[in-house]
C-alpha cells in the first residue's frame, strides 16, 4: 500500500454508525468492458463476495410482480427505477447474510453495476462502506460492443441483441454512471486498464484488493 495512503479500516470498530454498512469495492464501468468476466473469477476468492445487479435482477422469479418490472425495463435496455432497485438490493444482500452465503465480518463485498448513478450512489450509502471504486476503462467502443454482440449469443441475453438497446445503454453510463466516479473521494479511485487480456485486468483487479482484504478483513488462509 502506498505511505500516502491512509489505513481505511482501523476505525471501524469505534464508529458505531458504520456497524451495519457493508464494507465494499464497487466496480465501475460500460457494458461489455467485462465486468461479469471479473465478478465471475472474483466470487471464487474466500473471503469475497461478489453481487451483480444484473444477475441479483435475472434471478428474480419471472412470474412474480418484481420479475415483471424487471423484464418490461431491461428488454428496452432501461434501468429499474432507483427505489426499487436499490430496495431489492437491500433485500438481496440481507437474504444472503441470512443464509450465511455472505460473512460481513470476514468477507469484502463487490458491487457490480450498482451504484448506477448519483442518486443510487446517495440511496445506497447508508448501507455500504465504500473502500475503493475500481474504474474499468476501454476506450474502443467497438470492442466492447463485440464483446456485448457475442454475450447475446452465448448467453441468450435478450437486452444485448439489439443494437439500439445497446446503444442506449452505452449512452446512459456515458451521461449518468460514468459521473459517479467524480462523487468519491478521488484516493479511492483506481483505474483499471481493461483493454487487455482477462488475467492482467485480474492482476490489476487484485493488487487493489489484496491489501484491503489484508488490512480490513481475515480471510481464511489456505
Ligand atoms: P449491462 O451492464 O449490460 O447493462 P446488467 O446485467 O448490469 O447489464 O443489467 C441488466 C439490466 O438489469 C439493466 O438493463 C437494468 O434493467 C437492470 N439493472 C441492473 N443493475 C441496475 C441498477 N443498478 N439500477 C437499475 N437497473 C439495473
Amino acid at each position: 500500500m502506498r505511505a500516502d495512503n491512509p489505513p481505511i479500516c482501523k476505525e471501524k470498530l469505534v464508529l458505531p454508525e458504520l456497524e451495519h454498512s457493508y464494507r465494499s469495492v464497487v466496480l465501475v464501468g460500460p457494458p461489455g468492458v467485462g465486468k461479469g468476466t471479473q465478478g465471475k473469477l472474483l466470487s471464487k476468492i474466500p473471503g469475497i463476495f461478489h453481487i451483480s445487479s444484473g444477475d441479483m435482477f435475472r434471478e428474480l422469479d419471472v412470474n412474480s410482480d418484481l420479475g415483471q418490472i424487471f423484464h418490461d425495463y431491461a428488454t428496452h435496455g432501461k434501468l429499474v427505477p432507483d427505489d426499487i432497485t436499490v430496495k431489492t438490493w437491500q433485500r438481496y444482500v440481507n437474504n444472503k447474510v441470512k443464509q450465511k452465503v455472505y460473512n460481513p465480518e470476514t468477507d469484502l463485498l463487490i458491487l457490480d453495476g450498482i451504484p448506477r448513478n448519483i442518486e443510487q450512489v446517495e440511496l445506497l450509502s447508508p448501507h455500504i462502506r465504500v473502500l475503493k471504486v475500481l474504474y474499468m476503462v476501454c476506450e474502443d467502443r467497438e470492442v466492447m460492443f463485440e464483446r456485448i454482440r457475442g454475450r447475446a449469443i452465448k448467453e441468450h441475453r435478450n437486452d444485448d441483441s439489439d443494437e439500439f438497446v445497446v446503444r442506449y445503454r452505452w449512452d446512459y453510463y456515458k451521461q449518468f454512471t460514468e459521473p459517479i466516479i467524480d462523487h468519491y473521494p478521488q484516493e479511492l479511485v483506481r483505474i483499471i486498464d481493461a483493454d487487455t487480456i482477462p488475467a492482467d485486468v485480474l492482476n490489476q483487479i487484485l493488487s487493489a484488493l489484496v491489501p484491503i482484504q489484508k488490512e480490513c478483513f481475515s480471510p481464511p488462509k489456505m
